[in-house]
């Protein structure tokens, strides 16, 4: 499987890093190994000092598909779920400065927490989900789909003209603002319409 995400698509996180706001989905890739499940703790990396979360809500694949008209996009994700796009920010800076890819600033090893997958038939409707993170009890960052620049439609007409869409394949829908670094013993706990959806530790 392969994690897609997609970056700068909720306006005041765009601002918030003083970003240009872009007239295309901004893609980037992780491997699986960048996968963490089961509110599996988070750990640390050495090589930044400055890992911000993003909480992003993540659709999962449900068929293989190529070039898809995003007219029929929305059959071919069934489940969404509830992720942390974990960004080495002073790494993702140097690189972005240097006009080099950000890859090792996002792609490293653990930096996808997701949570379990829920049917999208739970949720009335996917183009007004709010979602919220709270760190060690205090809210972070609040977002709704309502806000995002490109819908998931959208995304995943963008995204299959480059990659086939395999089943089982995440595919991150970029964060709202409020991200910041976290540190040792913080408690991430991630929320989708008021529904716990993971809650897990870094160390
Ligand atoms: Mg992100």
């Amino acid at each position: 499987m392969k994690i897609i995400a997609v970056g700068r698509n909720y306006a005041e996180h765009i601002h918030e890093l003083q970003n240009e706001r872009p007239t295309t989905p901004v893609v980037f890739c992780k491997p699986d190994t960048a996968l963490l499940k089961d509110n599996a703790p988070f750990y640390l990396p050495d090589f930044s000092q400055d890992v911000h979360h993003e909480l992003e809500i993540v659709l999962k694949i449900c068929k293989e598909g190529k070039n898809i008209d995003a007219k029929f996009a929305n059959k071919y994700y069934d489940e969404i779920g509830l992720g942390i796009d974990f960004t080495a920010r002073d790494l993702q800076n140097e690189l972005k400065a240097k006009g080099l890819p950000w890859e090792i600033a996002k792609a490293f090893n653990g930096s996808a927490p997701v949570s379990n997958f829920v049917p999208i038939t739970e949720f009335p409707d996917l183009r007004n989900l709010s979602f919220d993170l709270l760190v060690n009890g205090n809210l972070r960052q609040h977002g709704n789909t309502s806000m995002m620049l490109f819908d998931f439609d959208t995304i995943i007409a963008y995204v299959s003209k480059f990659f086939t869409l395999k089943k089982g394949d995440l595919i991150f829908t970029g964060t709202p603002k409020g991200v910041k670094a976290v540190h040792i013993g913080d408690r991430l706990e991630g929320f989708i319409d008021g529904r716990k959806f993971f809650d897990f530790e870094v160390k």
